[in-house]
């Protein structure tokens, strides 16, 4: 007779198709089966700890919560500039986390359901938008994480699922739920997957509506099963079932060409004027992306419903001359105070003289590369002192003139290509 195979006694699966099968006296018991037996003794025996956790509605509050005006302190040791964005977003994120403390505390008894105050934010690139919402999140001490509208894509697509985005979020709290569920997410590009035109299409289009409407899922709060892993690689996966009520999300995007839709809604008042650059014109010095609603949102091709979900609409101002120079040595962890702390290990003191900071400012505006450039021209200002000096131990000081700047940065295959151009 053909010995039969080794195999759980509870459920079955043979020695093959799980990672642990334990003898017994009469047969074999499965890893799986034994951590679902133990969840249910523990349930059994545990029925109090059990009933609370499963009647407390929502989780004791886990985060850092301070005063509108607190909070933009913290971020101004960060972020430079940018009063009306941190004004809103402060607001914003303060009520947010306000209105998951009702839900927990209950104090106060009515029907009123503050309803949740997702961000969208305007501004070039490079100006701060994710840096901001990253700061804002560390200061909270709740899990964050970025996600690319770009690479989202409809079920069925090629591209990930809007699920994937909240597997990032589950990394980003380790797998705690719960931790998740009150977490933020930072949604870039969101203006990438405007529709075309401000007419609902009729067919499909991957990129964009198709995108939006798999967005506005998470965005209204819904329990949506996220694959642990992300992608679709792992079929067999066992979903997690994250509740996005709670969560936070903040949308950022360049929105190219909108001040052309804000002045043209601005152009219908009564006064009027004759043209839209008439009205651009009058108003560049003091930057037409202040005025921005929702309604320019919708004529540049995000859908109403999407808008709904998306109440706070903020805009971040351009970076200037004084700004960027702000930037690259004012907030607490400024570039240059980072090399003066790695020059500082090698015993070194290191000091970038003032017009050699205000030609790598210059630089980075001409390359059009905003605050994101400057760590790419210094680094490629500097990497040849921390190549060497480290092995040159008689140096104690080291001074970064106009001269070595500008000497160092025009070697740079950067700067060539653009001589060539
Ligand atoms: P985006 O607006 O494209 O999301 P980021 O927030 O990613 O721009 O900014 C890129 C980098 O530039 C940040 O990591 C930060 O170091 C720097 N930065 C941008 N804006 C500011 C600002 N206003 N203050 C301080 N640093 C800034």
């Amino acid at each position: 007779m053909r010995q039969q195979q080794a195999h759980c006694v509870l459920c079955g699966r043979k020695q093959n198709e799980v990672p642990l099968l334990m003898e017994g006296m009469d047969g074999h018991v499965c890893n799986e089966c034994v951590t679902q037996a133990y969840q249910v003794v523990q349930q059994e025996l545990n029925p109090e700890k059990n009933k609370k956790s499963k009647n407390s509605k929502a989780p004791a509050p886990k985060f850092n919560l301070v005063k509108p005006i607190e909070m933009k302190k913290y971020i101004d040791q960060y972020v430079i500039g940018q009063f009306e964005a941190k004004k809103h977003l402060c607001v914003a994120v303060y009520n947010h986390y306000k209105r998951l403390m009702q839900h927990d505390t209950k104090t106060i008894q009515d029907d009123i359901q503050i309803e949740k105050s997702n961000i969208i934010m305007v501004g070039e690139t490079g100006t701060g938008k994710t840096y901001m919402a990253k700061t804002i999140a560390r200061m909270l001490e709740v899990p964050f994480c970025i996600a690319d509208a770009t690479v989202i894509t409809e079920a069925g697509y090629v591209g990930e699922d809007v699920e994937s985005i909240l597997t990032r979020l589950l990394q980003a709290a380790d797998y705690d739920v719960e931790k998740a569920e009150m977490g933020i997410v930072f949604i870039d590009e969101i203006d990438k997957i405007a529709r075309k035109s401000d007419n609902p299409s009729i067919t499909r289009d991957v990129s964009g509506e198709g995108v939006q409407q798999a967005l506005l899922k998470l965005l209204e709060g819904a329990v949506v099963n996220c694959p642990p892993q992300g992608g679709r690689k792992h079929p067999d996966q066992k979903m997690i079932a994250v509740n996005t009520e709670n969560i936070l999300f903040i949308c950022g995007g360049a929105f190219d060409g909108i001040k052309r839709h804000i002045s043209k809604r601005l152009n219908t008042r009564p006064i009027g004027f004759s043209s839209d650059d008439t009205f651009l014109d009058m108003f560049e010095e003091e930057n037409v992306m202040k005025f921005v609603t929702s309604q320019d949102l919708k004529s540049f091709g995000l859908i109403p419903e999407l808008l709904g979900r998306l109440p706070v609409v903020t805009y971040l101002d351009p970076l200037d001359h004084e700004t960027l120079l702000s930037i690259l040595t004012e907030p607490k962890n400024a570039i240059t105070k980072q090399y003066h702390k790695l020059f500082k290990m090698e015993g070194i003191d290191l000091e970038f003289e003032k017009p050699a900071l205000e030609y790598i400012v210059s630089q980075a505006m001409e390359y059009k590369l905003g605050a994101r450039g400057l760590r790419s021209i210094c680094e490629s200002i500097i990497t040849d002192a921390m190549f060497e000096l480290p092995s040159q131990t008689e140096i104690k000081e080291f001074k970064i003139s106009l001269e070595y700047a500008r000497q160092k940065f025009e070697r740079t295959v950067f700067h060539q290509m653009k001589k060539a151009a």
